[in-house]
């Protein structure tokens, strides 16, 4: 992705991985081959695996920059972590803070970090591992954390809700944070800029987790809608009814929230800008010919 300008703030993309390819009922329940070979022809190479029909999908983060602070949104997996249930973010060695310097941010100058939701592979670079233990990675900043989401994870975990390959996520990229006092605890709808003529603020978009959250982003007029993890693969614009369910809270509400983004974005010059379509990442919900569909900033 190009640096994505609006008004006075600079969003960048921070890769971690391209090129993931996943079954699609891995990634979305009710997928079928059948189904996405319905849609390959308008979603073409970049999004399904020729030959194999997986779908593919990217991991990164976005650096945001503006006038007065420099913001982390999804952190991605992180290197080092033991994630054996998924291979794909096992124990990575990944250039990531390469690509940060590279962007021209060191991990000291990040001021604000936000995570859409608690789950491993937005979370990861939380932390790093140092000495063998688990430290923030980014010492001088606020880590803005969904008091709702905290509290969901915490209970689930303590009460043996959820299965406990979830809980070592929690354990190493999200307890150290609090440790070492950098979480803050916030609402679903909290604003870090909302002076005008700049606004960042989370956005609220339960579903796929309870307290899941997109963030708005508006500058000079000019708007912007992080979706984390609200929609994973355009072939969702067609078939909103597959959602990435078997990690979802509830996925009634997640369907509900794929077809609020369509109804706000739709031909209008909201950019969405997403956590795992393939680079650029960015684009623009259109109707084509009665069709939903996202065009891509490279389209
Ligand atoms: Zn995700």
């Amino acid at each position: 992705m190009k640096t994505q300008v609006f008004g006075d703030i600079r969003v960048d993309s921070i890769a971690e991985f391209d090129n993931w390819a996943i079954e699609p009922h891995w990634l979305l329940v009710g997928a079928t081959a059948e189904g996405v070979a319905e849609h390959e022809h308008w979603l073409g190479p970049r999004l399904v695996e020729a030959g194999t029909g997986k779908l593919i999908v990217r991991s990164h983060a976005y650096l945001i920059r503006t006038r007065h602070h420099t913001i982390l949104f999804d952190t991605c997996c992180g290197n080092d972590k033991e994630r054996p249930d998924c291979p794909q973010w096992h124990r990575l060695q990944t250039p990531f803070l390469q690509n940060l310097a590279r962007a021209g941010v060191l991990p000291e100058q990040i001021d604000f970090v936000m995570c859409s939701h608690l789950h491993a592979d937005h979370i990861g670079w939380n932390t790093r591992l140092h000495n063998g233990e688990w430290v923030p990675t980014f010492p001088n900043a606020r880590y803005l954390i969904s008091k709702g989401e905290f509290d969901w994870w915490s209970e689930a975990i303590d009460t043996g809700r959820v299965l406990s390959h979830r809980k070592q996520p929690f354990d190493d990229s999200v307890l150290p944070v609090v440790k070492h006092g950098l979480a803050t605890f916030v609402d679903d709808d909290y604003a870090i800029e909302n002076e005008m003529p700049d606004e960042v603020r989370y956005l609220p978009l339960s579903g796929h987790t309870k307290h899941h959250c997109g963030l708005y982003l508006r500058s000079r007029s000019q708007d912007a809608i992080f979706a984390g993890d609200a929609i994973h693969h355009p072939i969702q614009f067609a078939r909103p009814d597959w959602v990435n369910g078997l990690n979802c809270y509830d996925r009634a509400a997640a369907i509900q929230v794929i077809h609020k983004l369509i109804a706000r974005c739709i031909d209008t010059p909201t950019k969405l800008l997403t956590a795992h379509f393939p680079a650029p990442t960015a684009g623009c919900v259109v109707s084509d010919a009665g069709q939903t569909r996202f065009r891509f900033d490279d389209d």
